[in-house]
């Protein structure tokens, strides 16, 4: 795997991860390996350069080796390593390096063992998956038959490894990571903070005018920068440079608690912390009071309950709740009284979609499922469904809980949610699920993001 031109040990001071499989580039399977390979890499002090997906074309994949090989000290390829005909990695690797394909006998031995195992015979089929470009190595695969390649392409080193991201981490652990060589002297760390209800731009602000000077700006370090997904906004630090690793997992620490405080009541997770989802820091928050939480859910239809009920460990909180749809459901199941949403002695109703409606849904889950707290989402989701003075994206959120903490015992705002109905729907839930954070931590009137004040 040596190359006269560049002797070993080469540094792997910068990498390119490339993801194979028309399944990706198409769209059909999420990138997640890619994700994954990057994140590792910056843990070790190597930095991604530069990201490729390819589809099964085995010309396109041996010409991205090639110009990689000659940019980068390090290729990581996931995918293509499979038995059937649009598995391309193996040869195009083996074209890319001008070496013929040759049968790795131990790999062979392997992978008649992995199906002798499972009582199987190896399926003549699977035979090509013991093939490795002349001079490469196999890397063995405990978890499936695909074993991977490492192998040496002009500057670079080459790792192909299978797709399947339950094969693919072990591999990396076990035979890969051990043997990169990040540049010494260059440390990279990288901490999070989470917010809910509060804009990227807001939070941009704060991170501007911060006691300690301009956070984002470029030249800084570590640097701050935020991203914002679903209605969840981040400011990731990350730290690139000389400090030994203790001292700039120390610098990091420091500035992600201070990013922390500029978000205030807002902030809901920061790396290190357990409870990195929206779901899990309000499961969290509620398991530490000994509170309980119910849902009555209309246009969100349990996807509210649905993203609580993922977090493992959820039901020591969270008791269930009731998807009232139609009206008559709002009436029978969460006791939202008729007059609430039907007229009556000619009086123009609050309706279903009104902060009444959403505030009778809460509370009334709440005393007839017998909860700490209830959460209650009512609204329009489009992209029918307008009315007069409640567009699409239209929902109120009502919250019920301690007196102590909401006042009344109930309350409700009202949102304006942008996008399609599923973003209407995914917002809503994620806004409710802010609601109940900012209360649990004492902020119950912070205003959030797509917040409106009630008109007419
Ligand atoms: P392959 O090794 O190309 O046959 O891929 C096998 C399976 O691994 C695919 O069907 C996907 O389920 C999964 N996979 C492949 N590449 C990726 C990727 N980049 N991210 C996540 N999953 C992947
Ligand atoms: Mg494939």
């Amino acid at each position: 795997m040596s190359d006269p031109a560049r002797p070993d040990p080469v540094v792997h001071a910068t990498a390119a991860i490339v993801s194979q499989g028309d399944e990706i580039v198409l769209g059909q399977t999420l990138d997640t390996n890619s994700r994954a390979l990057a994140g590792r890499l910056m843990d070790l002090g190597i930095v991604p350069v530069e990201h490729v997906s390819l589809p099964d074309d085995e010309a396109a994949i041996a010409a991205c080796f090639a110009r990689l090989s000659s940019s980068v000290d390090l290729i990581l390829c996931t995918g293509g390593l499979g038995p059937t005909a649009d598995d391309l990695t193996r040869a195009a690797l083996a074209r890319a390096m001008g070496r013929p394909l040759v049968e790795d006998a131990r790999s062979l031995e392997r992978i008649r063992a992995w199906f002798a195992g499972r009582g199987r015979e190896m399926p003549e089929i699977n035979r090509v998956q013991a093939m490795l470009p002349e001079g490469a190595a196999a890397i063995d695969n405990d978890h499936g038959t695909a074993p991977g390649i490492a192998a040496r392409l002009g500057r670079a080193d080459v790792f192909c490894l299978p797709g399947p991201p339950a094969e693919l981490r072990p591999m990396v652990e076990r035979f890969v990571a051990p043997v990169l060589r990040p540049p010494a002297g260059r440390t990279v760390r990288t901490g999070v903070v989470h917010t809910i209800g509060l804009g990227e731009s807001d939070l941009a602000s704060r991170l501007k005018n911060s006691p300690r000077g301009d956070l984002m700006e470029r030249t800084r370090m570590p640097l701050v920068g935020t991203t914002a997904s679903g209605g969840v906004v981040s400011a990731r630090v990350r730290y690139e440079g000389p400090e030994p690793a203790e001292r700039a997992g120390a610098i990091v620490a420091g500035l992600v608690a201070h990013v922390r405080d500029l978000a205030g009541a807002y902030a809901f997770a920061s790396e290190g912390a357990p409870h990195e989802s929206l779901p899990a820091a309000v499961i969290e928050a509620l398991r530490r009071r000994g509170e309980t939480l119910v849902v009555a859910e209309s246009c969100t239809a349990g996807l509210l309950g649905s993203m609580i009920g993922d977090v493992p460990g959820a039901s020591v909180v969270f008791l269930g709740g009731v998807i009232t749809y139609h009206n008559r459901l709002k009436v029978e199941l969460a006791g939202v009284e008729a007059g609430v949403l039907e007229g009556s002695g000619g009086a123009r109703p609050p309706g279903a979609v009104s902060g009444a409606c959403a505030e009778a849904m809460a509370s009334g889950a709440r005393a007839r499922c017998g909860a700490g707290w209830a959460l209650s989402v009512t609204g329009i989701a489009g992209p029918g469904g307008a009315v007069e003075g409640k567009p699409v994206g239209t929902v109120y959120i009502g919250i019920a809980g301690p007196t102590g903490v909401i006042a009344g015992g109930v309350s409700s705002r009202r949102f304006a949610m942008g996008g399609d109905r599923r973003a209407v729907r995914e917002w809503s839930a994620r806004s409710a699920l802010g609601m109940l954070w900012l209360a649990l931590v004492g902020e119950p009137a912070a205003r959030m993001l797509r917040q409106v004040d009630e008109v007419g």
